[in-house]
């Protein structure tokens, strides 16, 4: 059950929702004005493209993928990369910092590491990361956009390297965070460490759902239905689709080897949506700000291992040791 507005507030102040962190004026923002595009920058002749750049179509398999020990070595070099530019180029997000200037930063990384863009001529989409401020549920196309006090921004990043891809987000405040709207980051950020916690071999995909969604309601959020997560590997987008919502009609059972993304989308208005003129922005109906984070995991003999981290195990998004002092 949802939160209602009357209801005393999720995090213990004594006050109503409604007064506290589902103030509907802090959580009320104007359409995102979308900017100018730049154009595609250049990747160096010598990283490797995955095949779709040049035939624009994916030719490696769509079903599931189960790693094995080799192609996880592979597998995890690619995951460590896309968290090394998540957090660089997140490092940068500022009052005034345009979201193209973030792509031009996380390009010149994405190269300098040796890797490429995997979204970069992915089905005709021109940028190197996908950058959702506010109310863009996801699929935000970088621009000329100036980000302003109060905004947040989902900055999404899939690296591909040694024939992999890693792929991770995570949601950045600019300025100084609204309360209500931290509130929104904090959850999503945890309810995807949560639903992560969640996998266990030899059972239901639906356990991330069972997890992540009642905690959302339970604050005062809902879970976007229509986008989930993906099996990834050699192949960008691929089975299962990794639903965050309750889905009784979901029968995937996972199985270790198997690697998957896990990145709910969490709106703190109405779970509602529409696509711009563009063919990738999705734009709130309600305009209310959504956060997302996302990483990428391997289900292992015991539960779910994150491998979107660096060498040195850090990531912008977080770890299950960041949410296991807290259960
Ligand atoms: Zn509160």
């Amino acid at each position: 059950m949802r939160l209602k507005s009357n209801d005393p507030c999720w995090c213990g102040s004594g006050n109503k929702h409604k007064r506290c962190h589902g103030d509907r004026q802090a959580l009320s923002y104007p359409p995102v004005h979308l900017g100018g595009v730049s154009a595609p920058r250049p990747v160096p002749d010598v990283i490797v493209r995955p095949d779709y750049v040049a035939t624009g179509t994916v030719s490696t398999s769509r079903s599931p993928q189960v790693q094995d020990a080799e192609s996880l070595v592979r597998l995890r070099r690619a995951c460590s990369v896309a968290a090394e530019v998540l957090i660089r180029t997140g490092e940068l997000v500022a009052v005034g910092t345009t979201t193209d200037e973030l792509d031009a930063v996380a390009h010149s990384i994405y190269v300098e590491l040796g890797a490429y863009p995997s979204d970069l001529h992915y089905q005709g989409y021109t940028k190197s990361i996908c950058t959702s401020v506010n109310g863009v549920i996801c699929h935000g196309i970088p621009d000329d956009r100036p980000l302003e006090d109060g905004d947040i921004v989902n900055i999404d990043v899939t690296a591909y390297i040694d024939g992999m891809h890693g792929d991770t987000s995570a949601t950045f405040h600019a300025g100084t965070p609204r309360a209500a709207v931290a509130g929104l980051v904090d959850t999503t950020r945890e309810a995807t460490l949560r639903g992560i916690a969640a996998i266990r071999p030899f059972e239901p995909l639906q356990r991330i759902a069972e997890a992540i969604e009642p905690f959302a309601e339970s604050r005062g959020y809902a879970v976007i239905r229509e986008y989930g997560g993906h099996g990834i590997g050699a192949t960008f987008h691929a089975d299962p689709h990794v639903s965050h919502h309750i889905d009784r009609s979901d029968d995937h059972i996972v199985v270790p080897g198997m690697t998957f993304t896990v990145e709910p989308m969490l709106t703190s208005g109405r779970p509602t949506f529409h696509q711009a003129a563009d063919g990738w922005t999705e734009h709130a109906d309600d305009n209310r700000p959504s956060a997302q984070f996302e990483h990428t995991v391997l289900v292992t003999d015991a539960g779910a291992e994150i491998l979107t981290v660096t060498a040195d195990g850090a990531t912008a998004v977080g770890t299950l040791d960041s949410i296991s002092a807290r259960r």
